[in-house]
C-alpha cells in the first residue's frame, strides 16, 4: 500500500530532447512534486522502503529543482504519512505533522517566488482543520494536499463525509485550493464517490480549485481510471453546482512507461486509450505534474508525446492550466 502511496522510483539522466515548439523544461510548472524532511526519509527507510537515489534528491530543495529541471514547483506535504498503520505507530503524531509541513514550508522560502507549498494533513484526525489553519496563517501555505488512500477516507461513510467538509470549507474561504489523491483502492471505489464529492461536499460551497491527483486514480492507467473519469464528466455535465468549480485534473504518474513499486507501465494499446480519455476529458481539465521523485519534468514531457502521442498543441493546452 505504502509502495503505491510514494511512487519512489529511479530518475534517469534529464533528457532533453524534447520538440523545439514545446516550452523549455524551466518555464515548465511542475503542479505535483514531493519534498520529504530528513525524518520523513528515514520513516520510510525503516520499514524497509528502498530509495534509489542519495536523500538530497528527496529532502534538498536546490537539488531537486536541479534533478527536475524547473524551479516552477509546487511542493505537496505528505505529512498526513504520519499516523499511516504501515509505518507503525508514533508518540506524537500532530508534532510530526506541523514539523513536516514547516520544513516544506521552509524550502519554498529559499526556492524562489515559482515554488508553492501545499500543506498535507489526514482530514479525519482532530487536529486537522487546526493544523490547516495553522498553515494558512502561519506559513502562508498556497493549497491543502488531501490523500484518500494514506487517510483512508470512504465518503460512503457519512461521519468521512463530516470531517472532510470542514477542510473544504476552509480552503474555499481562504481561496486555496486543493489537491486530492481521491481513491481510497477500496474494490468499489468509483462513481458514487465522485458523486458524493460533487453534491455534499463541493456543491454548497464557493467555488475553489480542486486539482484530482493522477486522473482521479493511484497511477497507473486501466478500467477503473475511465471509470472516475467519466463519473467526473457526467457530474460536471449535469450538475451545475460541481461545474462552477475549477476542477483539474493532474497527469501525473497515469502515463507510466515503467513499472512503479506495484503500478505497472502501461501498454502501446493502453497508451492510445489513455490518448482518447485525454481528448474526451478535454485539455482544458488536465494539468502537468511529474509525482517526482517518479520522473523529471523532460522526461514526463517525452513520454507524453512519444508514448501517450498527444500533439504539441496538445501539451502546450496542458502546460498552461
Ligand atoms: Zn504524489
Amino acid at each position: 500500500m505504502i509502495r503505491s502511496i510514494l511512487l519512489i522510483s529511479a530518475l534517469g539522466a534529464a533528457s532533453a530532447c524534447l520538440a523545439q515548439t514545446l516550452p523549455a523544461t524551466d518555464k515548465v510548472t511542475d503542479r505535483h512534486v514531493h519534498l520529504m524532511s530528513p525524518r520523513m526519509i528515514k520513516l520510510f527507510k525503516d520499514v524497509s522502503i528502498p530509495f534509489s537515489r542519495p536523500d538530497a534528491d528527496y529532502s534538498d530543495i536546490s537539488v531537486l529543482q536541479e534533478r527536475l529541471g524547473t524551479k516552477r514547483i509546487h511542493l505537496l506535504s505528505m505529512a498526513y504519512l504520519y499516523g499511516h498503520p504501515e509505518f507503525g505507530k508514533v508518540e506524537n503524531e500532530a508534532d510530526l505533522v506541523r514539523a513536516e509541513n514547516d520544513y516544506v514550508a521552509a524550502a519554498r522560502k529559499t526556492a524562489g517566488k515559482h515554488t508553492r507549498f501545499y500543506c498535507g494533513v489526514n482530514p479525519l484526525r482532530d487536529y486537522a482543520l487546526e493544523e490547516v489553519k495553522r498553515c494558512s496563517e502561519r506559513l502562508k501555505a498556497d493549497g491543502i494536499k488531501l490523500h484518500f488512500n494514506a487517510s483512508q477516507v470512504y465518503l460512503t461513510v457519512p461521519e468521512h463525509v463530516a470531517r472532510v467538509r470542514p477542510i473544504f470549507e476552509f480552503a474555499a474561504s481562504e481561496k486555496l485550493p486543493i489537491v486530492l489523491h481521491f481513491d481510497n483502492t477500496h474494490r468499489r471505489f468509483g462513481e458514487p464517490d465522485v458523486k458524493i464529492l460533487a453534491s455534499q461536499i463541493l456543491a454548497p460551497l464557493k467555488p475553489i480549485r480542486l486539482q484530482i491527483a493522477h486522473f482521479g486514480t493511484s497511477g497507473g492507467f486501466n478500467s477503473r481510471t475511465r471509470a472516475v473519469i467519466e463519473g467526473f464528466i457526467a457530474e460536471l455535465e449535469k450538475n451545475r453546482d460541481f461545474a462552477k468549480h475549477r476542477i483539474y485534473f493532474d497527469i501525473s504518474a497515469v502515463a507510466l512507461d515503467k513499472d512503479s513499486e506495484g503500478v505497472p507501465k502501461l501498454t502501446d494499446e493502453q497508451f492510445s486509450e489513455l490518448a482518447a480519455l485525454i481528448r474526451r476529458l478535454g485539455t482544458h481539465r488536465i494539468v502537468f505534474g511529474t509525482d517526482y521523485p517518479l520522473y523529471s519534468v523532460p522526461q514526463y514531457l517525452n513520454i507524453l508525446k512519444s508514448r501517450v502521442r498527444l500533439t504539441d498543441k496538445e501539451i502546450r493546452k496542458i502546460l498552461s492550466n
